[in-house]
């Protein structure tokens, strides 16, 4: 079964919930055979969504589970928008994701040329350190695409990337929290998956729960190679995908 648990509705506010607007989102869902569609806007357009349009909007396409969820920035979010957003009833997952070091927002191709000027080990420990703290805080159900920091391919650091992801992973296990597959990597410079194959391989070998996401910002994108996700995560021994129902995880067969 394919899922995807990771789709922005409300775009980075420039889009609404009409649902004229919505109704993309889940015929393209449908037509992926996704069985669940996720929604995961970030946490100050949250207060924008209107829960009554997704689901009427779901109503046309019954055979497309709707969860709600949301996509916290840990590295940004202030505790009174995170409160507000974390106070939405119906929450069935919450991702936390990491975007910013400091006010940098590392992932605007706008300001990629930021990576040259810094110093690669610190832009890892920063962004690594801050993806820690995100799974300490328990917040959060999901960890948001695990390696994002690599999306415009700023190299490896000397230490290898091993030296930063397994303290991560290690949180992740004490935090019972699971790790998306994030197929958004595909389409940036780096052309790979969110996490790398070498780090879902330590995910399995830690029996960390898996899920998928696309990272849809418009209904085109909606369950956007889900399909290879489920693939790469049979290739390193996953049978099961996780779901989320009230913020409790439900493992089922993929
Ligand atoms: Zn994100
Ligand atoms: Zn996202």
């Amino acid at each position: 079964m394919l899922v995807d648990y990771h789709v922005h509705t409300l775009g980075h506010g420039e889009c609404g919930n009409s649902l004229e607007e919505l109704i993309p989102f889940f015929r393209e869902a449908s037509q992926q055979g996704l069985a669940h569609l996720g929604i995961a806007d970030h946490t100050q357009l949250a207060p924008r969504r209107v829960v009554s349009a997704l689901r009427q909007a779901n109503t046309y396409f019954p055979e497309v589970e709707l969860k709600l969820g949301l996509e916290l920035d840990l590295s940004r979010d202030t505790e009174e928008e995170l409160k507000l957003a974390l106070d939405m009833p119906e929450l069935d997952f919450v991702i936390g994701s990491v975007h910013y070091i400091g006010d940098w927002l590392f992932n605007n191709p706008a300001l990629q040329e930021e990576f040259k000027r810094r110093d690669l080990s610190t832009v890892y420990e920063q962004y690594y350190n801050r993806l820690l703290y995100a799974c300490g805080t328990r917040l959060v159900d999901v960890v948001g695409h695990f390696d994002l920091i690599k999306l415009f391919n700023p190299g490896i650091p000397p230490e290898g990337i091993m030296h930063y992801a397994e303290p991560v992973l290690k949180a992740i296990k004490d935090a019972d929290l699971c790790v998306e597959i994030n197929t958004s990597g595909l389409y940036q410079p780096v052309a790979e998956m969110y996490p790398s194959e070498e780090i879902l391989r330590r995910c399995y070998e830690y029996r960390l729960p898996v899920t998928f996401g696309s990272d849809a910002h418009t209904p085109e994108e909606v369950g956007r190679d889900i399909s290879l996700a489920r693939q790469l995560a049979k290739k390193v021994g996953y049978r099961q995908v996780a779901t989320f129902a009230k913020r409790r995880r439900i493992m089922l067969f993929f």
